[in-house]
């Protein structure tokens, strides 16, 4: 099989399993009351808005019309792109992982739901925003697939906002859990375990 299609169908089934996990959890999730929202539409949001919302296009011309994007085709080595595939696999069992452990705390948006837990288990021992992390590394790892440099760029550009919502969470975390979440802020790591 030519190259090129082999690594457009492994692309696309393991975006096809990922989209799948994440729909599932979400709808697990669905039609819970919040308690308190951080509705703010803050910069990072929009950022994080614009970067998915490029980087979907672009997904839809790779996949559909190619020769649209040929232009930021490289040559990225074989090797990088397999990379990519055993990265992204990892990625979508860490997903399932977190999701599991968050349960009903997981939403789509910054809020505190009705009886909402802390959770300190599983991935949450170690890191504090392991589904960030995780979501970031997939995409990237992803993008690694298609040897495409416009949708490397737009992953990396989805992890930037990141970094500003992941603090704007942690606010209303502290807000909600006070002592207790500054302790755990204590012996975790925002986005990688920490080393000592
Ligand atoms: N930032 C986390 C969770 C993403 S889902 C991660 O990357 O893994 C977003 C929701 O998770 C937010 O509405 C927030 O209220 C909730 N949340 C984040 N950390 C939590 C924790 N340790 N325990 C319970 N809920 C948490």
């Amino acid at each position: 099989m030519d190259e090129d299609l082999l690594f457009r169908i492994l692309f696309i089934s393991i975006y096809a399993v990922f989209a799948g996990v994440r729909i599932y959890y979400r709808g697990q999730n669905l039609g819970r009351e919040s308690e308190k929202e951080y509705t703010q539409k803050t910069k990072a949001i929009i950022a994080l808005i614009l970067a998915i919302l490029g980087y979907f296009l672009t997904m839809g011309l790779w996949v559909v019309i190619p020769q649209t994007i040929l232009l930021f085709q490289i040559s990225l080595p074989v090797l990088i792109r397999w990379f990519g595939v055993g990265m992204a696999i990892i990625g979508i069992a860490l997903t399932v992982w977190i999701h599991r452990s968050l349960g009903r705390q997981y939403s789509a948006k910054l809020e505190i739901q009705k009886e909402h837990k802390l959770i300190i288990e599983g991935p949450y021992s170690r890191v504090r925003h392991p589904m960030y992390t995780t979501l970031n590394l997939f995409s990237i790892s992803v993008s690694l697939i298609t040897a495409n440099l416009l949708l490397i760029l737009l992953a990396i550009s989805i992890a930037i906002p990141f970094f500003w919502i992941a603090r704007a969470e942690e606010e209303l975390l502290i807000e909600q859990f006070g002592e207790e979440y500054l302790e755990y802020m204590k012996i975790t790591g925002r986005f990688f375990p920490r080393l000592a």
